[in-house]
């Protein structure tokens, strides 16, 4: 048989196949589900929202020691209120007297996408709704596989656990380490 435009042979002449099947679990763009951030919360408790752009809102969770590249951690979040997407990258100071008073840092923002089964934006709010699922994030700071799980239907609770990837790391402990604003580059302190 003659080679056609569609051939595999044509695609391995021009793509290192080996590298490419290599389960790295990086994912192509065209899955990319959309964005998320974290934003440090020196609030009453200092905490990291977590907002994931999901079904036209940022579907959001309070994670109180934010997250791990430690694949034996397990990170609570606490399930808040949804938020709009314009609020995603927002970093500031909320005044005295209003809800979350304190000051907001954007952490860490970036895309992500769908780990869990399929890949389309269906799979991934039916997953949320039976809470669990698992997302790639390609963040400035956090990258790479997490899984989440609803521990308490009631209350919300899930967990935030890093998958055992190529970007997993003990030692990294980004939250202590990697203080600064991906938006302003200040820390905590320059900011207030
Ligand atoms: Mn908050």
């Amino acid at each position: 048989m003659s080679k056609n435009k569609y051939d595999i042979s044509k695609y391995k002449e021009k793509h290192d196949v080996k590298s490419s099947v290599e389960p790295t679990g990086k994912k192509d763009t065209s899955k990319s589900q959309g964005r998320f951030s974290f934003q440090k919360h020196d609030a009453q408790n200092l905490h990291y929202d977590f907002r994931l752009e999901l079904d036209g809102v940022l579907k959001s969770w309070s994670i109180p020691k934010g997250p791990s590249t430690d694949t034996r951690d397990k990170r609570l979040a606490l399930r808040t209120e949804d938020h709009p997407l314009d609020y995603i990258h927002f970093e500031g100071i909320i005044p005295e007297g209003n809800y979350g008073a304190g000051t907001v840092l954007l952490w860490d923002k970036g895309t992500y996408d769908n780990m869990s089964k399929k890949d389309d934006e269906q799979s991934l709010k039916e997953a949320f709704s039976d809470g669990h699922f698992s997302i790639y994030l390609h963040g400035e700071k956090i990258k790479g596989g997490y899984a989440m799980t609803r521990i308490n239907d009631k209350d919300e609770q899930w967990l935030l656990v890093k998958m055992d990837d190529e970007e997993a790391d003990a030692r990294r402990k980004p939250v202590n380490t990697e203080t600064k604003s991906v938006k302003s580059g200040k820390d905590l302190s320059e900011m207030e």
